[in-house]
Protein backbone atom coordinates (compact mmCIF):
# COMPACT_ATOMS: atom_id res chain seq x y z
CA UNK A 1 0.00 0.00 0.00
CA UNK A 2 2.74 1.98 0.88
CA UNK A 3 4.29 1.48 -2.30
CA UNK A 4 1.45 2.75 -4.44
CA UNK A 5 0.65 5.69 -2.37
CA UNK A 6 3.58 7.64 -4.18
CA UNK A 7 4.25 10.93 -3.47
CA UNK A 8 1.41 10.47 -0.46
CA UNK A 9 3.27 7.84 1.59
CA UNK A 10 5.28 10.75 4.19
CA UNK A 11 1.09 11.20 4.80
CA UNK A 12 0.78 7.80 6.09
CA UNK A 13 0.67 8.47 10.18
CA UNK A 14 -0.36 12.15 9.94
CA UNK A 15 -4.20 13.11 10.29
CA UNK A 16 -6.14 12.38 7.23
CA UNK A 17 -7.63 16.29 6.86
CA UNK A 18 -3.61 16.96 6.13
CA UNK A 19 -4.01 14.84 3.09
CA UNK A 20 -7.34 16.54 2.21
CA UNK A 21 -5.77 19.85 2.16
CA UNK A 22 -2.29 19.17 0.77
CA UNK A 23 -4.70 18.38 -2.42
CA UNK A 24 -6.00 21.86 -2.51
CA UNK A 25 -9.71 20.15 -2.17
CA UNK A 26 -12.73 22.49 -1.55
CA UNK A 27 -14.15 22.82 2.45
CA UNK A 28 -17.49 20.92 0.38
CA UNK A 29 -15.44 18.26 -0.51
CA UNK A 30 -13.44 18.08 2.34
CA UNK A 31 -17.01 17.73 4.30
CA UNK A 32 -18.29 15.10 2.12
CA UNK A 33 -14.97 13.21 2.19
CA UNK A 34 -14.79 13.24 5.92
CA UNK A 35 -18.39 11.66 7.28
CA UNK A 36 -17.08 8.41 6.53
CA UNK A 37 -14.66 8.84 9.33
CA UNK A 38 -17.73 8.73 11.67
CA UNK A 39 -17.43 5.10 10.56
CA UNK A 40 -14.20 4.71 12.67
CA UNK A 41 -16.03 6.86 15.30
CA UNK A 42 -13.58 9.44 14.05
CA UNK A 43 -13.14 12.90 12.76
CA UNK A 44 -10.38 13.62 9.44
CA UNK A 45 -8.98 16.19 12.14
CA UNK A 46 -7.90 13.02 14.38
CA UNK A 47 -7.95 9.85 12.44
CA UNK A 48 -4.81 8.47 10.56
CA UNK A 49 -4.35 8.85 6.52
CA UNK A 50 -3.32 4.91 7.57
CA UNK A 51 -6.56 4.20 9.01
CA UNK A 52 -8.40 5.77 6.48
CA UNK A 53 -6.86 4.18 3.33
CA UNK A 54 -6.93 0.68 5.00
CA UNK A 55 -11.13 1.10 5.93
CA UNK A 56 -11.00 2.80 2.06
CA UNK A 57 -9.06 -0.50 0.56
CA UNK A 58 -11.48 -2.37 2.76
CA UNK A 59 -14.68 -1.26 2.24
CA UNK A 60 -14.73 0.51 -1.32
CA UNK A 61 -11.39 -1.71 -2.25
CA UNK A 62 -13.10 -5.31 -1.06
CA UNK A 63 -16.62 -4.25 -0.84
CA UNK A 64 -18.80 -4.36 2.44
CA UNK A 65 -20.48 -7.54 3.72
CA UNK A 66 -23.56 -8.00 5.95
CA UNK A 67 -23.87 -11.27 7.93
CA UNK A 68 -27.16 -12.99 6.29
CA UNK A 69 -29.35 -12.79 9.56
CA UNK A 70 -27.63 -10.13 11.00
CA UNK A 71 -25.12 -9.09 12.99
CA UNK A 72 -25.81 -11.02 15.57
CA UNK A 73 -25.59 -14.09 13.42
CA UNK A 74 -21.72 -13.64 14.35
CA UNK A 75 -22.10 -14.27 17.86
CA UNK A 76 -24.56 -16.83 17.37
CA UNK A 77 -21.89 -18.85 15.11
CA UNK A 78 -18.68 -18.17 17.47
CA UNK A 79 -21.12 -19.64 20.55
CA UNK A 80 -21.99 -22.77 18.61
CA UNK A 81 -18.41 -23.53 17.80
CA UNK A 82 -17.59 -23.32 21.52
CA UNK A 83 -20.11 -24.78 22.95
CA UNK A 84 -20.15 -27.81 20.55
CA UNK A 85 -16.21 -27.94 21.22
CA UNK A 86 -16.43 -28.59 25.25
CA UNK A 87 -16.69 -24.64 26.08
CA UNK A 88 -18.75 -23.08 28.46
CA UNK A 89 -20.12 -19.52 28.35
CA UNK A 90 -21.70 -17.16 31.25
CA UNK A 91 -23.39 -14.46 30.36
CA UNK A 92 -24.42 -11.58 33.27
CA UNK A 93 -20.89 -12.71 34.92
CA UNK A 94 -19.30 -9.57 35.39
CA UNK A 95 -15.33 -10.23 36.26
CA UNK A 96 -14.63 -7.54 38.38
CA UNK A 97 -10.67 -8.65 39.12
CA UNK A 98 -8.23 -10.54 37.07
CA UNK A 99 -6.24 -12.35 39.76
CA UNK A 100 -2.57 -11.35 39.28
CA UNK A 101 0.20 -13.10 41.72
CA UNK A 102 4.00 -13.18 40.98
CA UNK A 103 3.57 -10.93 37.52
CA UNK A 104 1.78 -14.53 36.77
CA UNK A 105 -2.62 -14.60 36.07
CA UNK A 106 -4.01 -17.28 38.52
CA UNK A 107 -7.61 -16.74 37.30
CA UNK A 108 -10.77 -14.01 37.76
CA UNK A 109 -12.56 -12.81 40.83
CA UNK A 110 -16.91 -12.35 39.52
CA UNK A 111 -18.63 -9.61 40.72
CA UNK A 112 -20.56 -11.72 43.33
CA UNK A 113 -17.01 -13.18 45.10
CA UNK A 114 -16.70 -16.54 43.07
CA UNK A 115 -13.88 -17.17 41.57
CA UNK A 116 -12.44 -19.19 38.79
CA UNK A 117 -8.42 -20.03 38.44
CA UNK A 118 -7.12 -19.96 35.33
CA UNK A 119 -3.46 -19.97 34.35
CA UNK A 120 -4.68 -17.73 31.04
CA UNK A 121 -6.88 -15.08 30.80
CA UNK A 122 -7.90 -13.15 27.72
CA UNK A 123 -9.55 -10.12 28.21
CA UNK A 124 -12.07 -8.84 25.30
CA UNK A 125 -13.04 -5.98 27.72
CA UNK A 126 -11.91 -2.52 27.08
CA UNK A 127 -8.55 -2.12 27.35
CA UNK A 128 -8.41 0.94 29.86
CA UNK A 129 -10.66 -0.40 32.19
CA UNK A 130 -8.84 -3.86 31.96
CA UNK A 131 -5.65 -2.67 33.14
CA UNK A 132 -7.32 0.08 35.14
CA UNK A 133 -9.90 -1.68 37.33
CA UNK A 134 -9.64 -5.27 36.52
CA UNK A 135 -5.98 -5.63 36.59
CA UNK A 136 -5.20 -2.75 38.94
CA UNK A 137 -2.20 -0.48 37.57
CA UNK A 138 0.25 -1.40 40.48
CA UNK A 139 0.99 -4.55 38.66
CA UNK A 140 2.70 -2.35 35.56
CA UNK A 141 5.67 -1.02 34.80
CA UNK A 142 5.66 2.47 35.61
CA UNK A 143 6.30 3.09 31.51
CA UNK A 144 3.15 0.97 31.14
CA UNK A 145 0.77 2.96 33.53
CA UNK A 146 2.11 6.57 31.46
CA UNK A 147 1.04 4.75 28.15
CA UNK A 148 -2.24 3.52 29.82
CA UNK A 149 -2.45 7.05 31.19
CA UNK A 150 -2.36 8.59 27.99
CA UNK A 151 -4.43 6.33 25.73
CA UNK A 152 -7.44 8.01 24.01
CA UNK A 153 -11.18 6.70 22.98
CA UNK A 154 -12.34 7.31 19.50
CA UNK A 155 -16.11 8.53 19.93
CA UNK A 156 -18.69 7.25 21.20
CA UNK A 157 -21.45 5.99 18.53
CA UNK A 158 -25.18 6.85 18.81
CA UNK A 159 -27.42 4.86 16.93
CA UNK A 160 -31.24 5.00 16.51
CA UNK A 161 -33.41 2.20 15.64
CA UNK A 162 -36.55 3.01 14.00
CA UNK A 163 -39.41 0.76 12.69
CA UNK A 164 -40.84 2.20 9.80
CA UNK A 165 -44.25 1.22 8.54
CA UNK A 166 -43.07 1.53 5.12
CA UNK A 167 -41.91 -0.89 2.52
CA UNK A 168 -38.45 -0.14 1.32
CA UNK A 169 -37.54 -3.18 -0.71
CA UNK A 170 -37.24 -0.91 -4.19
CA UNK A 171 -34.83 1.26 -2.77
CA UNK A 172 -31.09 0.92 -3.45
CA UNK A 173 -29.54 -1.24 -1.16
CA UNK A 174 -26.97 0.82 0.30
CA UNK A 175 -25.00 2.84 2.85
CA UNK A 176 -26.20 6.62 2.96
CA UNK A 177 -24.49 9.29 4.79
CA UNK A 178 -26.78 11.95 4.84
CA UNK A 179 -25.70 15.78 5.41
CA UNK A 180 -28.04 17.64 6.29
CA UNK A 181 -26.96 21.18 5.02
CA UNK A 182 -23.50 22.87 3.51
CA UNK A 183 -23.40 25.44 5.59
CA UNK A 184 -20.56 24.39 7.83
CA UNK A 185 -18.92 24.19 4.83
CA UNK A 186 -17.99 27.35 3.65
CA UNK A 187 -14.41 27.48 4.81
CA UNK A 188 -11.93 25.37 7.11
CA UNK A 189 -12.74 27.40 9.53
CA UNK A 190 -16.21 27.07 9.20
CA UNK A 191 -15.75 23.19 9.29
CA UNK A 192 -13.24 23.10 12.40
CA UNK A 193 -15.41 24.94 14.17
CA UNK A 194 -18.63 22.78 13.73
CA UNK A 195 -16.31 19.66 14.49
CA UNK A 196 -15.21 21.54 18.25
CA UNK A 197 -19.13 22.49 18.61
CA UNK A 198 -21.28 20.05 17.61
CA UNK A 199 -18.93 16.93 17.59
CA UNK A 200 -17.10 17.58 20.50
CA UNK A 201 -19.84 19.81 22.07
CA UNK A 202 -17.00 22.12 23.71
CA UNK A 203 -18.54 25.44 24.56
CA UNK A 204 -21.89 24.11 25.61
CA UNK A 205 -23.05 24.29 29.19
CA UNK A 206 -27.34 23.75 28.06
CA UNK A 207 -27.90 20.03 26.80
CA UNK A 208 -30.81 21.03 24.77
CA UNK A 209 -29.24 23.63 23.04
CA UNK A 210 -26.33 21.28 22.16
CA UNK A 211 -28.81 18.88 21.15
CA UNK A 212 -30.61 21.05 18.91
CA UNK A 213 -27.25 22.24 16.92
CA UNK A 214 -26.02 18.80 16.65
CA UNK A 215 -30.10 17.31 15.21
CA UNK A 216 -29.66 20.64 12.59
CA UNK A 217 -26.14 20.17 11.83
CA UNK A 218 -24.76 16.83 12.38
CA UNK A 219 -24.60 14.14 9.05
CA UNK A 220 -25.31 11.19 9.59
CA UNK A 221 -25.13 7.54 8.62
CA UNK A 222 -28.38 5.54 7.41
CA UNK A 223 -28.56 1.82 6.84
CA UNK A 224 -31.77 -0.33 7.34
CA UNK A 225 -31.22 -4.03 7.90
CA UNK A 226 -34.39 -5.24 6.31
CA UNK A 227 -33.66 -3.93 3.25
CA UNK A 228 -29.63 -5.55 3.38
CA UNK A 229 -31.04 -8.83 4.22
CA UNK A 230 -34.96 -8.83 2.99
CA UNK A 231 -34.85 -12.95 4.15
CA UNK A 232 -34.25 -12.19 7.69
CA UNK A 233 -37.09 -12.20 9.10
CA UNK A 234 -36.86 -10.71 12.78
CA UNK A 235 -35.43 -7.79 11.11
CA UNK A 236 -39.24 -6.51 10.10
CA UNK A 237 -42.65 -7.86 9.45
CA UNK A 238 -43.51 -7.74 5.92
CA UNK A 239 -43.98 -4.85 4.27
CA UNK A 240 -42.11 -2.37 7.10
CA UNK A 241 -38.90 -1.71 7.44
CA UNK A 242 -36.20 -1.37 10.85
CA UNK A 243 -33.71 1.68 9.51
CA UNK A 244 -30.85 2.68 11.54
CA UNK A 245 -29.31 6.16 11.54
CA UNK A 246 -25.37 6.17 13.62
CA UNK A 247 -23.52 9.42 14.23
CA UNK A 248 -20.56 10.06 16.49
CA UNK A 249 -21.54 12.72 19.83
CA UNK A 250 -19.63 13.98 22.15
CA UNK A 251 -19.43 11.80 25.60
CA UNK A 252 -20.45 14.73 27.85
CA UNK A 253 -22.51 13.09 30.49
CA UNK A 254 -23.59 16.80 31.09
CA UNK A 255 -24.18 17.32 28.14
CA UNK A 256 -26.40 14.08 27.80
CA UNK A 257 -27.86 15.13 31.28
CA UNK A 258 -25.97 11.80 33.10
CA UNK A 259 -23.82 13.57 34.91
CA UNK A 260 -23.96 12.86 38.80
CA UNK A 261 -25.57 9.26 38.07
CA UNK A 262 -23.97 5.65 38.27
CA UNK A 263 -24.32 4.62 34.81
CA UNK A 264 -24.45 1.12 35.68
CA UNK A 265 -27.54 1.69 37.65
CA UNK A 266 -29.68 2.72 34.52
CA UNK A 267 -30.88 5.61 36.69
CA UNK A 268 -29.92 8.24 34.65
CA UNK A 269 -32.93 7.03 31.92
CA UNK A 270 -35.72 8.67 34.17
CA UNK A 271 -34.06 12.22 34.04
CA UNK A 272 -36.23 14.91 32.71
CA UNK A 273 -33.51 16.46 30.81
CA UNK A 274 -31.53 13.12 29.63
CA UNK A 275 -35.04 12.26 27.79
CA UNK A 276 -35.52 15.11 26.68
CA UNK A 277 -32.11 15.81 24.99
CA UNK A 278 -33.00 11.90 23.47
CA UNK A 279 -36.03 13.11 21.92
CA UNK A 280 -34.18 16.21 20.08
CA UNK A 281 -31.93 13.93 18.93
CA UNK A 282 -33.64 11.70 17.69
CA UNK A 283 -35.65 14.53 15.74
CA UNK A 284 -32.63 14.94 14.25
CA UNK A 285 -32.66 11.75 13.08
CA UNK A 286 -35.84 11.23 11.76
CA UNK A 287 -34.97 14.54 9.03
CA UNK A 288 -31.89 12.58 7.98
CA UNK A 289 -34.29 9.39 7.39
CA UNK A 290 -36.69 11.66 5.40
CA UNK A 291 -33.32 13.25 3.11
CA UNK A 292 -32.86 9.31 2.34
CA UNK A 293 -36.50 7.74 2.45
CA UNK A 294 -38.72 10.81 2.01
CA UNK A 295 -42.31 10.22 3.56
CA UNK A 296 -40.58 7.54 5.94
CA UNK A 297 -40.25 9.81 9.36
CA UNK A 298 -44.28 10.48 9.32
CA UNK A 299 -44.36 6.18 9.47
CA UNK A 300 -42.41 5.46 12.41
CA UNK A 301 -44.47 2.49 14.78
CA UNK A 302 -41.38 2.58 16.83
CA UNK A 303 -37.91 4.30 17.89
CA UNK A 304 -34.94 4.01 20.32
CA UNK A 305 -31.59 5.39 20.96
CA UNK A 306 -28.96 4.07 22.27
CA UNK A 307 -26.87 7.33 23.53
CA UNK A 308 -23.03 6.94 25.15
CA UNK A 309 -24.24 6.18 28.52
CA UNK A 310 -26.34 3.47 26.66
CA UNK A 311 -22.99 2.18 25.25
CA UNK A 312 -21.13 2.64 28.64
CA UNK A 313 -24.10 0.27 31.10
CA UNK A 314 -24.38 -2.50 28.67
CA UNK A 315 -20.66 -2.98 27.26
CA UNK A 316 -18.99 -1.14 30.02
CA UNK A 317 -16.58 0.81 27.33
CA UNK A 318 -14.66 3.80 28.53
CA UNK A 319 -16.62 6.68 27.65
CA UNK A 320 -19.32 4.88 25.54
CA UNK A 321 -16.59 4.18 22.72
CA UNK A 322 -17.40 1.17 20.63
CA UNK A 323 -14.25 1.13 18.32
CA UNK A 324 -11.86 1.36 21.44
CA UNK A 325 -9.24 3.16 21.24
CA UNK A 326 -8.88 6.26 18.61
CA UNK A 327 -7.25 5.48 15.06
CA UNK A 328 -5.15 8.59 15.90
CA UNK A 329 -1.54 8.84 14.00
CA UNK A 330 0.12 7.63 17.32
CA UNK A 331 -2.30 4.81 18.34
CA UNK A 332 -2.88 3.68 14.64
CA UNK A 333 -1.63 -0.25 13.04
CA UNK A 334 1.24 -1.39 14.83
CA UNK A 335 1.02 1.39 17.24
CA UNK A 336 -2.07 0.01 19.02
CA UNK A 337 -1.43 -2.65 21.48
CA UNK A 338 -0.35 -6.11 20.56
CA UNK A 339 -2.44 -9.47 22.33
CA UNK A 340 0.59 -10.72 24.72
CA UNK A 341 0.92 -8.14 27.71
CA UNK A 342 3.72 -7.78 30.62
CA UNK A 343 2.18 -10.07 32.54
CA UNK A 344 2.49 -13.55 32.22
CA UNK A 345 -0.69 -15.57 30.94
CA UNK A 346 -2.57 -12.54 30.66
CA UNK A 347 -3.56 -11.97 26.51
CA UNK A 348 -5.69 -8.75 24.94
CA UNK A 349 -8.11 -9.17 22.13
CA UNK A 350 -10.62 -7.20 20.44
CA UNK A 351 -11.18 -3.03 19.12
CA UNK A 352 -7.88 -1.91 21.25
CA UNK A 353 -5.46 -3.95 20.03
CA UNK A 354 -3.23 -4.17 16.53
CA UNK A 355 -6.09 -5.74 14.04
CA UNK A 356 -9.12 -3.02 15.33
CA UNK A 357 -10.78 -1.27 15.08
CA UNK A 358 -14.28 -2.91 14.70
CA UNK A 359 -15.81 -5.95 14.39
CA UNK A 360 -13.46 -7.71 11.86
CA UNK A 361 -10.29 -6.60 13.58
CA UNK A 362 -11.49 -7.89 16.97
CA UNK A 363 -12.22 -11.28 15.12
CA UNK A 364 -8.70 -11.23 13.80
CA UNK A 365 -7.55 -10.36 17.46
CA UNK A 366 -8.80 -13.23 18.92
CA UNK A 367 -7.03 -15.42 16.02
CA UNK A 368 -3.51 -14.19 17.53
CA UNK A 369 -4.32 -14.19 20.96
CA UNK A 370 -5.32 -17.90 20.30
CA UNK A 371 -1.90 -18.43 18.15
CA UNK A 372 -0.52 -17.02 21.07
CA UNK A 373 -1.64 -19.18 23.46
CA UNK A 374 -0.73 -22.46 21.24
CA UNK A 375 2.18 -21.68 20.28
CA UNK A 376 0.76 -22.09 16.64
CA UNK A 377 0.72 -19.96 12.87
CA UNK A 378 -2.83 -20.22 13.40
CA UNK A 379 -3.38 -16.99 10.93
CA UNK A 380 -0.73 -19.08 8.34
CA UNK A 381 -2.25 -22.09 9.07
CA UNK A 382 -5.57 -20.44 8.14
CA UNK A 383 -4.31 -18.44 4.98
CA UNK A 384 -3.09 -21.87 3.08
CA UNK A 385 -6.84 -23.11 4.04
CA UNK A 386 -7.17 -25.27 7.36
CA UNK A 387 -10.51 -24.91 9.25
CA UNK A 388 -10.08 -25.35 12.86
CA UNK A 389 -13.60 -26.41 14.37
CA UNK A 390 -14.84 -29.45 13.72
CA UNK A 391 -17.66 -29.15 11.26
CA UNK A 392 -19.19 -32.18 11.72
CA UNK A 393 -19.87 -31.07 15.36
CA UNK A 394 -21.94 -27.89 14.68
CA UNK A 395 -25.66 -28.03 13.78
CA UNK A 396 -27.64 -26.94 10.88
CA UNK A 397 -29.67 -23.74 11.75
CA UNK A 398 -33.50 -23.78 10.72
CA UNK A 399 -34.42 -21.02 8.52
CA UNK A 400 -36.16 -19.08 11.14
CA UNK A 401 -33.11 -19.52 13.41
CA UNK A 402 -33.24 -16.54 16.17
CA UNK A 403 -29.64 -16.03 16.96
CA UNK A 404 -30.58 -13.28 19.68
CA UNK A 405 -32.63 -16.09 21.55
CA UNK A 406 -30.09 -18.56 21.31
CA UNK A 407 -27.30 -15.91 22.64
CA UNK A 408 -29.48 -15.48 25.48
CA UNK A 409 -29.84 -19.36 27.04
CA UNK A 410 -26.45 -19.43 28.23
CA UNK A 411 -27.03 -18.22 32.12
CA UNK A 412 -24.68 -17.71 34.91
CA UNK A 413 -23.97 -20.86 36.97
CA UNK A 414 -20.73 -22.22 37.80
CA UNK A 415 -19.73 -25.33 35.63
CA UNK A 416 -19.21 -28.27 37.34
CA UNK A 417 -16.14 -28.88 39.58
CA UNK A 418 -14.42 -30.98 36.46
CA UNK A 419 -15.52 -28.88 33.59
CA UNK A 420 -13.22 -25.55 32.66
CA UNK A 421 -14.03 -22.67 31.52
CA UNK A 422 -12.80 -23.36 27.47
CA UNK A 423 -10.52 -25.93 26.93
CA UNK A 424 -7.52 -25.55 24.74
CA UNK A 425 -6.00 -29.11 23.74
CA UNK A 426 -2.48 -28.95 22.26
CA UNK A 427 -1.48 -25.48 24.13
CA UNK A 428 1.58 -24.90 26.02
CA UNK A 429 -1.03 -24.53 29.06
CA UNK A 430 -3.72 -26.65 27.90
CA UNK A 431 -2.41 -30.15 27.48
CA UNK A 432 0.06 -30.31 29.52
CA UNK A 433 -1.81 -27.93 32.14
CA UNK A 434 -5.43 -28.83 33.22
CA UNK A 435 -6.30 -25.82 34.37
CA UNK A 436 -8.58 -23.33 32.03
CA UNK A 437 -8.17 -20.56 29.70
CA UNK A 438 -11.00 -17.48 31.07
CA UNK A 439 -12.43 -14.92 28.81
CA UNK A 440 -13.39 -11.88 29.98
CA UNK A 441 -16.31 -10.74 27.70
CA UNK A 442 -16.84 -11.92 23.92
CA UNK A 443 -20.63 -12.08 24.12
CA UNK A 444 -22.81 -9.66 25.08
CA UNK A 445 -23.69 -9.78 28.96
CA UNK A 446 -27.30 -8.68 29.62
CA UNK A 447 -26.84 -6.10 32.47
CA UNK A 448 -29.93 -4.30 31.78
CA UNK A 449 -32.38 -3.16 29.43
CA UNK A 450 -31.58 0.43 27.93
C1 LIG B 1 -24.40 0.23 16.51
C2 LIG B 1 -23.02 -0.17 16.16
C3 LIG B 1 -22.75 -0.48 14.84
C4 LIG B 1 -21.49 -0.93 14.49
N1 LIG B 1 -21.27 -1.27 13.19
C5 LIG B 1 -20.08 -1.77 12.84
C6 LIG B 1 -19.85 -2.23 11.51
O1 LIG B 1 -20.71 -2.13 10.63
N2 LIG B 1 -18.64 -2.75 11.23
C7 LIG B 1 -17.67 -2.85 12.16
O2 LIG B 1 -16.59 -3.37 11.86
N3 LIG B 1 -17.84 -2.44 13.43
C8 LIG B 1 -19.03 -1.90 13.79
N4 LIG B 1 -19.24 -1.48 15.08
C9 LIG B 1 -18.14 -1.57 16.04
C10 LIG B 1 -18.00 -2.98 16.53
O3 LIG B 1 -19.26 -3.46 16.97
C11 LIG B 1 -17.04 -3.01 17.73
O4 LIG B 1 -15.84 -2.37 17.38
C12 LIG B 1 -16.75 -4.46 18.10
O5 LIG B 1 -17.94 -5.11 18.53
C13 LIG B 1 -15.75 -4.51 19.21
O6 LIG B 1 -15.56 -5.86 19.54
P1 LIG B 1 -14.86 -6.26 20.88
O7 LIG B 1 -14.89 -7.73 20.93
O8 LIG B 1 -13.55 -5.55 20.96
O9 LIG B 1 -15.71 -5.62 22.04
P2 LIG B 1 -17.25 -5.76 22.40
O10 LIG B 1 -18.05 -6.23 21.24
O11 LIG B 1 -17.60 -4.46 23.06
O12 LIG B 1 -17.25 -6.94 23.47
C14 LIG B 1 -16.74 -6.76 24.75
C15 LIG B 1 -17.53 -7.68 25.65
O13 LIG B 1 -16.92 -7.70 26.93
C16 LIG B 1 -17.94 -7.66 27.91
N5 LIG B 1 -17.34 -7.14 29.14
C17 LIG B 1 -16.85 -5.90 29.37
N6 LIG B 1 -16.37 -5.81 30.61
C18 LIG B 1 -16.55 -7.04 31.18
C19 LIG B 1 -16.27 -7.59 32.47
N7 LIG B 1 -15.68 -6.86 33.42
N8 LIG B 1 -16.62 -8.87 32.71
C20 LIG B 1 -17.23 -9.64 31.76
N9 LIG B 1 -17.51 -9.17 30.52
C21 LIG B 1 -17.17 -7.88 30.24
C22 LIG B 1 -19.00 -6.75 27.32
O14 LIG B 1 -20.25 -6.96 27.95
C23 LIG B 1 -18.97 -7.21 25.87
O15 LIG B 1 -19.82 -8.30 25.66
C24 LIG B 1 -20.49 -1.01 15.46
C25 LIG B 1 -20.76 -0.66 16.79
C26 LIG B 1 -22.00 -0.24 17.14
C27 LIG B 1 -22.29 0.11 18.58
Amino acid sequence: MLRAAGWAAPYVLMPYISLMVTCGLKPRTIMALSVDAGAQASTPLALSVLAQAVYLDNYIGGGSYFPKGGGQMLAAGFAEVIRSHGGIIRTNSEVEKILIEGGKVTGVRLEHGEIIKATTVVSDADIIRTYTDLVGLEHLSRTMQARVKTWRMSHPLINGYFGIEQDISATPNSNYFAIPNWDDARSLFALARMSRSVVHGRGHTDGAAWARQFAARQPMFLQSSTRRDPTNVHSAPAGNAAIEVQTIAPYDPKIWGFDGYDVASGEYRKDKAYREIKKIVIDGMLDRIEQVYPGASSKVKWSELASPASQQRFVGNTGGAPFGLEGTPDQAGPLRPGTRTSIDGLFLVGTDTAWGPGTEGAMISGVHAAAAILGRDLPGEIHAGAVIADRTRLTTWDPDFDPLNACRGFGTAAPAPDEVLLRCTGSPHGASDPSSVGCVGGLPSRRGRR
